[in-house]
């Protein structure tokens, strides 16, 4: 069908990825993930308590705003801990609330393996980039862009260009795949095929994109 006109796939990592839940905004308010209530539960401080220590550092350290030394040492001291436990706990925290979506890094590599490039944009601040996103994985992508590492995230619309320039293909040949409404819509508007993933079988029997997968 119009498996012909992609030329890469686009793809989110929390949620689609990584299967789990992320945390959210709604209305204005912080909707903290059950890695946040996890960090609390283990801190054995009530949530708020976590979520005013925590403060803009988190937030910041999401666009590399902060740098990963800085964010660690600001949160162990806010915390009371030692950076190693620190970053035990924010690791334990997001293996034990994400799981690696095994099937899905199947098809793309094989995809990638047919010649379509294969591509990650995602939103991570440095410890869940290093839980979520192992480097024997995700070395075999061929452009990983993340939010903490490039200084802007999704849905602003910059992250989405440096995609198209990086993988050197026109908008239009670009297949997006994320699990949120609002970052799927950047995206469209700058011409790119775009899919709201929900499971894997959703996508695999997309209307409109389906068989790229069979
Ligand atoms: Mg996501």
């Amino acid at each position: 069908m119009k498996k012909q006109s992609i030329k890469a796939i686009l793809i989110d990592v929390g949620g689609v990825l990584a299967l789990g839940e992320s945390s959210n905004w709604k209305k204005g308010k912080f909707i903290p993930s059950g890695v946040h209530l996890n960090m609390a539960k283990k801190l054995k401080i009530s949530i708020d308590q976590y979520l005013d220590s925590i403060d803009t550092n988190y937030v910041s350290a999401i666009t590399g705003k902060i740098s990963k030394q800085k964010v660690i040492e600001t949160l162990s001291r806010n915390f009371g801990i030692d950076s190693k436990k620190l970053k035990k706990f924010y690791i334990d925290s997001y293996k034990k609330n994400f799981k690696q979506n095994k099937e899905l890094f199947n098809k793309l590599f094989k995809l990638k393996k047919q010649g379509y490039k294969i591509a990650v944009l995602s939103d991570q601040w440095f410890l869940s980039k290093e839980a979520l996103m192992p480097e024997k994985i995700y070395k075999n992508f061929d452009e990983t862009i993340v939010s903490c590492d490039v200084g802007v995230r999704k849905p602003n619309q910059k992250i989405y260009q440096l995609a198209v320039k990086k993988l050197k293909v026109s908008p239009k040949e670009i297949l997006f795949i994320d699990n949120q409404k609002w970052n799927i819509l950047p995206a469209k508007k700058l011409g790119m095929n775009t899919i709201l993933f929900k499971s894997n079988k959703q996508l695999f029997s997309d209307e409109k994109w389906g068989n790229l997968w069979k």
